[in-house]
Parts: structure tokens; sequence; C-alpha cells
């Protein structure tokens, strides 16, 4: 084990102890929350000491990254697709997620769900929301998700799973608290009118700076990266 394979596992460490005690406070136990480790900053090496160390969910925001991390790397590995995916890039990268956070405009969910009946492949996702209402912010309008959700039967190669934000950079934990109450609060309206082919169960919300408040308002995924690597050598 090198330093910063140790390092790595400290890190993860702490990272679940801080999960489990922010599950405890919102009544569950850390079993209810997947962690899903964010290695964009990092090469294969310290994915391997995270897979050691017991993570199995790995996300990825740039498509090639994902494709290049997969091929060099275990099979078993779970990828989870965090970020802005471009139509041309969906054939390529639709086989290897199993779970797509970022569905961000009916034109992408159009072209998955084309491109997975192609494949022959049923391909779970999350509906991005711009919570924030930044405008720098990728994500479906809160107001335009209940009209998405009505046509999910056109969809039949893809399963809704929940939803997917991220907090404004502005305001500090507080304000990432309000925001993931929003998409809470969002989700538990809208599944009011779920059609039965979809299922709003998941809520993906936190980063390092904020997954605790995230968990305590709901949160079942978390996203974090540079908390886990702290402190290695590059
Ligand atoms: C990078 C990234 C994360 C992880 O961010 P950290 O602050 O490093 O934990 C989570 N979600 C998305 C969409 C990201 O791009």
């Amino acid at each position: 084990m090198t330093a910063n394979d140790s390092l790595i596992a400290e890190n993860l460490g702490r990272v679940r102890e801080k999960i489990a005690a922010a599950a405890k406070r919102s009544g569950r136990t850390a079993d209810d929350i997947t962690l899903v480790a964010v290695t964009k900053y990092v090469g294969v090496e310290e994915i391997q000491a995270l897979q050691a160390a017991g993570c199995s969910h790995f996300g990825e925001s740039r498509p090639q990254q994902l494709w290049q991390k997969a091929a060099a790397l275990d099979p078993s590995i779970q990828w989870h697709m965090i970020g802005h995916l471009q139509r041309n890039k969906v054939r390529k990268t639709l086989p290897l997620v199993s779970l797509l956070h970022s569905c961000d405009s009916r034109r992408l969910l159009d072209t998955l769900n084309q491109t997975a009946g192609e494949l022959q492949l049923q391909v779970p996702i999350l509906l991005e929301v711009n919570i924030s209402g930044e405008s720098a912010k990728h994500g479906l309008e809160p107001g335009q998700v209940q009209g998405l959700l009505a046509t999910a039967k056109d969809y039949p190669h893809l399963e809704i799973r929940g939803l997917m934000a991220m907090a404004g950079l502005e305001g500090g934990t507080g304000a990432a608290e309000a925001d993931f109450e929003k998409l809470r609060k969002l989700r538990d309206q809208l599944q009011k009118n779920c059609p039965a082919c979809a299922s709003l169960h998941e809520l993906s919300m936190g980063m390092s700076r904020d997954f605790e408040a995230a968990i305590e308002q709901g949160a079942t995924i978390v996203r974090v990266g540079s908390s886990l690597f702290e402190g290695i050598d590059r």
C-alpha cells in the first residue's frame, strides 16, 4: 500500500462516518445512501485505491474520461455519468454507465431513448434540475419536469429513477440546504402524478462541501470528489 493509498482509505473512512451520522440525523442509515466517488481529478491508481477500500460506485463528468477509465479498470465498477452529455457522445457512453445523472433536456432524452433501443439497453437515468436557477448551470427548469414525466412512457428504453441537482455556488451551506430542500419538495410534489413506469425515489444531491446537508434534506445519492483526495501526492 502506498502513502497515497492509505490517505485515500482514511479520507474515505471519514466521509463514510459523516454520511452515517447525517443519515442517522435524517432517520435513516448509511445503507440508504449511495456514495458515488467522483474521480474526475485523479487517475486509475487512485480509483483502484478506493476500490480496494470498498468503493464500487464511481462518477465522471466528462464522457471521454469515463470511456478511458472504464476501459482501463475492472468491469465490476458501477459508473455514473454526472456531467453534461453531448448527444454525439451518447452511443459510446450508454453501454458503460449504471446510472446517468445528467439528463437535462428533452432533446437529450429523445437521443438517449433512441440509441438505447438500437443497442438493446435499458438505461437508468435521473432528470437533472436547475434548482438554483443559476444561468451557467445545466438542467431542466423545475416547471418543465412535470410535463416531461407525463410523457415518460414515450421513453421505453429509459428508466427514470429520480432527480439530480447541484446547489448554487453562492451563499454557503445555508443556501445549499435551501436548494436541496427545494429539490426534495419538487420531488414530493411530482410524486403525486408520477406515472407507474417512472420512479422518483432517488435524489442525487450533495458534493464535498455540502453532502451532509444534502443527506439531512433527503439525498439518496451523494457525489463526493475532492474530500476523498485531500492531501495526496499527484
Ligand atoms: C465534480 C463534481 C462533483 C464532486 O465535487 P467535489 O466538490 O469535488 O466533491 C459532484 N457533482 C458533479 C456534477 C461534479 O461535476
